[in-house]
């Protein structure tokens, strides 16, 4: 049974949402996603400082 990842400390950077999680292991994750339509860019970090440099930098494919 899979858990739904449950994200806080969310914020947004531009189209791109930054949230923290904590795995299966207890160990906090970082995922930058965008929401932008059809861009679909969305990486896990291992620390939070790397997730929104990751959304401050994103630009959507064209
Ligand atoms: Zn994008």
């Amino acid at each position: 049974m899979a858990r739904p990842k449950r994200f806080h400390k969310m914020i947004r950077i531009g189209p791109v949402e930054v949230g923290t999680y904590r795995d299966d292991r207890g160990r906090e994750k970082h995922t930058a996603a965008c929401t932008a339509p059809r861009c679909g860019f969305s990486t896990d970090y291992a620390d939070r400082s790397a997730a929104e440099l990751a959304a401050r930098t994103h630009h959507c494919a064209p």
